[in-house]
């Protein structure tokens, strides 16, 4: 089963494509990969595997989903330091770069969060973060040239990044970078975060700003990492009433969430009428996940995928997250993009994925166990969640 080698053997797809939005019904969607963002990562242990990138890029296509006349893919370029400064501090660039050469920067990088904990250092962390950060990029820069609707930066998604600390997996936060560099092409935002946890470093980056709303569904704060996602964090400032938090309990399941997402996602993006939508599509709440305990099936992502695509308003910045079980991942992502670019996939895997990676069908058949007495509860608080949040912002 699997392994760390690419599985791209196609030509290399230069970071300079010139197609145009094609007419008709189905938006064109650009995929925005290269095999180095997976070519290394934290460590055999570290639960953010590389893997799942290759795997995802290997089934997508094994079904043909890049031959479409409306696909493109882009190979990113990485983040120069300007494009990093949008939000990180200079410091903290320059440590990544010298801890990723083996070098020994004048702070220690424990001071950044590195070498600690969720975020060890290893040989190339510099090259393969700013390639994450180059995908947000080409594809906000797409988005507003027109030459896309919809562009999946799906390595992307490190939610958890501050400007000066990695935290949680994530050394450069792309979403901010491409957030705060479309804000200076005069764009309003609107930011969904589906992840299991809370997106905090993108929340801190936009908290007093109404130019950017923020909204974030996870698994309830007191249970999961980091600690934070309240409903009584409504942003600052000028920014109060546009940082929208959801906390939901351990095993909401497909339904409570898809309850809880149309109660409250559609009517508020809606509001603030955005000119792109960014989202950050983690499916590190399938009920096979390791890392959390969210009780998701692919019924349930595929619907929130559409529910987003609904909200866009042509133009879909959109990118990964977390997402820790690799025969979760790629199906997931896989799904995910063929909502994106309007394709229907066969529920049976290709063959010549299942030979390499196993696996049977796209779509899970079955989904978790919960009795109905937790069922209830579990519904119960969430309604509870969003009434309050429907209150705290006057809907
Ligand atoms: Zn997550």
């Amino acid at each position: 089963m699997g392994g760390n080698k690419p599985v791209n053997s196609k030509p290399q797809y230069p970071d300079t494509d010139s197609s145009t939005v094609t007419d008709g019904d189905e938006p064109h969607a650009a995929f925005i990969s290269t095999p180095a963002l997976w070519r290394s990562g934290f460590g055999g242990k570290h639960p953010l595997k590389p893997e799942r990138l290759a795997r995802t890029v290997a089934l997508l296509e094994a079904y043909g989903a890049f031959d479409g006349a409306n696909v493109s893919r882009i190979s990113p370029s990485p983040a120069t330091d300007e494009e990093l400064q949008l939000f990180h501090t200079p410091d903290y660039i320059d440590a990544v770069r010298i801890l990723s050469a083996g070098g020994m920067p004048a702070t220690p990088a424990r001071k950044f969060g590195l070498g600690v904990g969720d975020n060890p250092i290893f040989r190339g962390m510099n090259e393969i973060s700013r390639l994450k950060v180059g995908g947000g990029l080409a594809g906000a820069r797409r988005l507003l040239a027109g030459t896309c609707s919809v562009a999946f930066n799906f390595s992307g998604g490190l939610h958890h990044a501050r400007p000066a600390q990695a935290s949680g997996f994530c050394i450069f936060n792309d979403v901010a970078v491409a957030i705060h560099w479309l804000l200076t092409q005069g764009q309003r935002v609107a930011y969904v975060d589906i992840d299991a946890h809370h997106g905090d470093g993108v929340q801190a980056a936009f908290d007093d700003t109404s130019r950017v709303l923020t909204i974030s569904l996870h698994q309830d704060g007191r249970t999961l990492f980091p600690g934070t996602g309240f409903v009584d964090e409504i942003g600052h400032g000028q920014g109060e009433g546009y940082s929208v938090n959801v906390p939901l309990p351990p095993g909401t399941d497909d339904e409570t969430y898809l309850l809880a997402f149309r109660e409250l996602v559609p009517p508020l993006v809606r509001r603030f009428a955005p000119d792109v939508l960014v989202t950050q599509l983690g499916v590190d709440t399938h009920y096979l996940d390791p890392l959390t305990q969210m009780g998701l099936t692919t019924t349930g992502h595929i619907a929130l995928f559409e529910e987003l695509s609904a909200l866009s308003p042509g133009k879909w910045l959109t990118c990964g997250g977390g997402g820790y079980n690799l025969d979760v991942v790629p199906r997931s992502w896989t799904l995910a993009f063929g909502v994106m670019s309007g394709q229907e996939f066969p529920d049976a895997l290709p063959k010549e994925y299942r030979d390499r990676y196993g696996g049977q069908w796209l779509r899970d058949r079955e989904g978790p166990v919960l009795d109905e007495r937790s069922r209830s509860r579990i519904r119960g608080q969430a309604e509870e969640t969003v009434a309050e949040v429907r209150e705290r912002m006057g809907l």
